[in-house]
């Protein structure tokens, strides 16, 4: 296993670069690829930047360039279920990108020449990455929508749920590294921690939440999945 683990931002990647041993950096069409050991796994980090296209390019770069042969995901996003909490995280099976539309051609939400509305995650990899956040917070499985949007505006959020009901939590990458890895054939997870309702509140809750708290987050998650903290070899995979 090489694995892949990408972030959108700075502090939902705080603590990984520093825990790896050995690291050797590298970069590559304006990202930082950092390589090495990660508690006996050999990692490849890096920050996506924000957006769809963004966080594509990095997952298609870390496979074909890097060699990776897993990935995961691991951010912050906003709520999309009154069940889930900030604080909470959510832990895709599947993931859809909100804001595609080609119909009349093909059914809203589905990219075409793929069949497909919504891509599934991994399930070894994701049920070992469930259980590395179980000791972390509460953790919710299921759906996560993706789009070239930050959702602040209950009317946003209510118009994406009228669409798409069992959305848990919205961001703005995860469908598209699916949709790379399906594409490419590589087994990825995401893992998203609520850091805001995607209300009229969100803007303010979300920097307060990527200041404050967001980057434990990541770094405990990860690291109970490399040391086996789920009870399972990641090497196994
Ligand atoms: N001003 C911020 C913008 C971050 S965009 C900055 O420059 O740092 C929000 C990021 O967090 C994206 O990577 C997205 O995946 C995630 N996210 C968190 N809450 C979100 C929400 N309510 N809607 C969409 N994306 C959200």
């Amino acid at each position: 296993m090489r694995l892949g683990i990408i972030s959108a931002l700075a502090e939902e990647q705080h603590g990984l670069i520093e825990a790896l041993y050995s690291p050797a950096k590298q970069i590559h069409g304006m990202r930082e690829y950092t390589s090495g050991k990660l508690w006996e796994i050999d990692a490849v980090c890096v920050l996506s930047r924000i957006g769809k296209v963004a966080a594509a390019m990095t997952a298609a770069i870390l496979v074909e360039k890097f060699g990776v042969t897993h990935i995961i995901f691991t951010g912050v996003a906003g709520s999309g279920d009154k069940n889930v909490k900030v604080g909470d995280i959510v832990v895709a099976d599947t993931l859809v990108q909100h804001d595609f539309d080609a119909s009349p051609l093909f059914p809203r939400f589905e990219i075409p020449l793929t069949g497909l509305s919504s891509f599934a995650t991994d399930v070894a990899l994701t049920e070992k990455l469930a259980g590395a956040a179980a000791p972390v917070a509460r953790v919710h499985r299921g759906l996560i929508a993706s789009g070239d949007q930050f959702i602040g505006k209950s009317t946003q959020i209510q118009a994406l749920k009228a669409a798409l009901p069992d959305v848990l939590a919205v961001e703005m990458e995860g469908a598209a590294v699916a949709q790379v890895c399906f594409e490419l054939g590589i087994p990825f997870a995401v893992i998203r921690t609520i850091s805001d309702n995607a209300n009229d509140d969100a803007a303010v809750d979300f920097m307060h939440f990527i200041k404050t708290v967001a980057s434990r987050y990541a770094f405990d998650v990860i690291r109970n999945f490399c040391r086996c903290g789920a009870g399972g070899n990641p090497w196994s995979l």
